[in-house]
């Protein structure tokens, strides 16, 4: 528990949607150390990592989710 060790990047929890069942879940997600990677919520959804993550619903083995919110990233910008 806690925060005692800090990243270099902070980690953003989406918020999903599926697009069959409609339940709402969440995920937490780290990226890679480096310079190109995105900082807050926008440059997220600008990059390309969005594109490569994979949705499965457990409830209901839906697929296909929608992204309905982004938490985390640096508020702090550089
Ligand atoms: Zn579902």
């Amino acid at each position: 528990m806690g925060y005692a060790v800090l990243k270099s990047t902070a980690p953003f929890t989406l918020h999903l949607r599926c697009d069959n069942c409609m339940r709402e879940s969440t995920r937490d997600i780290e990226l890679p150390v480096g310079d190109d990677i995105p900082r807050d919520a926008d440059e997220l959804i600008e990059s390309a990592f969005l594109g490569s993550l994979k949705f499965n619903c457990r409830p209901c083995g839906g697929v296909i989710g929608r992204l309905i919110g982004i938490e985390g990233g640096n508020p702090y910008g550089y």
